[in-house]
């Protein structure tokens, strides 16, 4: 594919080289040319770079001025010469940050508009998403900060043109031309064959694998997988409706029907809906043949799905980064977690025993847990507002003495009363919570380690309750590939995980 210089998406990128040179051995130079290489790939071009070099991070109050500009830039959507900047190409996440705050700026300033691009060496994350769990450090910021807003206003945004009829803005839709309206008959002739095929029972990834040999790429240049396969016609706009958060777009109860041509019908895009729901919850094998989910593949039914990473590196020198799945060998009992297949949007490539990984993880968790407990004993500390509660008891038996005495009129003392029980009964409420807060610190963690070994106590902790701690945790788990003399994939070689703890 050949693209002019108009073609292409207008980025800034960002390189920041740090004293941490444990951590971090690349120049601000490497880290350029990666972006260079990751713009090339994803059709994009550099039209400014921001750069800093923490060399003073020693000090405190390190100030960025590279970052603080790029934010400015981003913000407008435009250098100050009018260049339009459509997005940001960083090498990874952690370019980004030195300090509390900088992640959630970052986002703020690039969803400032909708339609803007984000990428690392990996390739495009969607920042618009609501899949943030599937973004990493970035998905996980963008949970954890409020700027629901930001994403509310682009959300309202997208929902003013959905209603007006015009065609989504991000990316090329899969089957038309780059204005979003006229169809691409090639492509759209490859979605109704598809589609034909899946109805008649051909599997998804025997079509996955037929588009991947015939070099047939996803708007955004990628291999197809089953899931954006499955993506891609479980979108009305296939049909000429629009779909946002996975609802249909209605004006007083009917579709609302768009501006660009349809590839199928209506009826034909309902076909395709009720066949992937009369799936849900089965497990299709490869030749395309429908069986009940077993209870091994449910999802969730094992502690570290979701959170451990594949850090296997591809060809192109980018991590594959995908979430290992699990498999279970009913033979040997050993159940194991991988990386899926190239059809299945991994790489393949990589695997690991699931008791030893788990054992290990859930030893680093408890320690967490152990060290957190620890520091909030020390924390704690008397309730702080003891004096306070004194001395309105104080003034209320002072009150009473009065009264008895007949120095204070009956007015006065039930007035004051009146102003006083109340107060007194809510400090006393705080006092027991704020006790039995303390003692809980105290007694919690040695019951978490039991509740969490334990297979028979009423109390012990289910698997739900356990992920739940390690998500707690961890944003993710890595785990690098065994090389030569790192041991074979039976052996477990804890230096192989990369553990990426959520800030406290
Ligand atoms: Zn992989």
């Amino acid at each position: 594919m050949t693209a002019t210089d108009r073609d292409l998406i207008p980025v800034v990128d960002y390189a920041r080289a740090s004293v941490d040179k444990a951590k971090d051995e690349h120049t601000v130079e490497d880290q350029q040319a990666a972006n260079e290489k990751t713009a090339g790939r994803l059709g994009c071009r550099i039209v400014a770079r921001f750069a800093d070099n923490d060399k003073s991070a020693a000090k405190a109050d390190v100030y960025r001025d590279d970052f603080e500009e790029m934010l400015k830039v981003l913000r407008k959507g435009k250098l100050s010469d009018g260049t339009p900047v459509m997005g940001c190409i960083v090498t990874a996440d952690d370019r980004l940050v030195r300090r509390a705050g900088d992640y959630e700026r970052f986002v703020d300033a690039i969803t400032h508009e909708e339609g803007r691009v984000y990428a690392d060496k990996r390739g495009f994350k969607d920042l618009y998403s609501e899949d943030v769990e599937s973004m990493g450090l970035m998905g996980a910021v963008i949970s954890r900060m409020e700027v629901k807003r930001t994403r509310r206003r682009v959300r309202n945004w997208h929902r003013a043109r959905a209603e007006r009829g015009l065609p989504p803005k991000a990316h090329r839709a899969f089957g038309w031309m780059a204005d979003g309206t006229t169809i691409d008959q090639g492509e759209a002739a490859l979605i109704r064959k598809a589609i034909d095929e899946l109805i008649s029972g051909r599997s998804q990834a025997s079509i996955v694998r037929e588009w991947q040999a015939k070099g047939v790429k996803t708007p955004r240049g990628y291999d197809w997988t089953t899931g954006t396969l499955r993506k891609m016609l479980l979108n009305p706009r296939l049909c000429g409706w629009r779909m946002i958060q996975g609802e249909i777009v209605e004006v007083d109860g009917k579709p609302v029907t768009g501006q660009w041509e349809p590839i199928i019908s209506p009826e034909r895009w309902q076909a395709v809906r009720a066949f992937y729901d009369a799936r849900r919850g089965k497990i299709i094998t490869r030749d395309g043949a429908v069986r009940p989910m077993a209870p091994d593949h449910r999802e969730h039914s094992y502690l570290l799905t979701g959170v451990l990473r594949c850090g296997r590196i591809l060809p192109d020198g980018s991590m594959c980064g995908k979430k290992l799945r699990v498999v279970n060998d009913r033979k040997t009992g050993v159940f194991r977690y991988y990386c899926q297949d190239k059809t299945q949007g991994g790489c393949g490539g990589l695997s690991r025993r699931g008791d030893k990984l788990e054992e290990f993880i859930s030893e680093a968790v408890l320690a967490k847990l152990e060290e957190r407990a620890k520091s909030a004993r020390r924390d704690i500390g008397p309730w702080p507002r003891e004096r306070e509660l004194i001395e309105l008891q104080e003034q209320l038996a002072e009150l009473r003495a009065q009264w008895g005495k007949r120095k204070v009129s009956n007015a006065l003392f039930f007035a004051e009363v009146e102003r006083l029980e109340p107060e007194i009964a809510k400090l006393r409420a705080e006092r027991e919570r704020y006790e039995l807060a303390s003692q809980q610190s105290e007694t919690d963690i040695s019951d978490i380690r039991r509740r969490w070994y334990s297979e028979t106590d009423d109390d012990r902790l289910d698997l739900g309750q356990k992920r739940a701690y390690v998500r707690g945790c961890f944003l993710a788990i890595i785990v690098h590939p065994a090389g030569k003399g790192n041991g074979s994939r039976t052996t477990f070689n804890p230096d192989l995980l990369e553990l990426i703890w959520r800030e406290d």
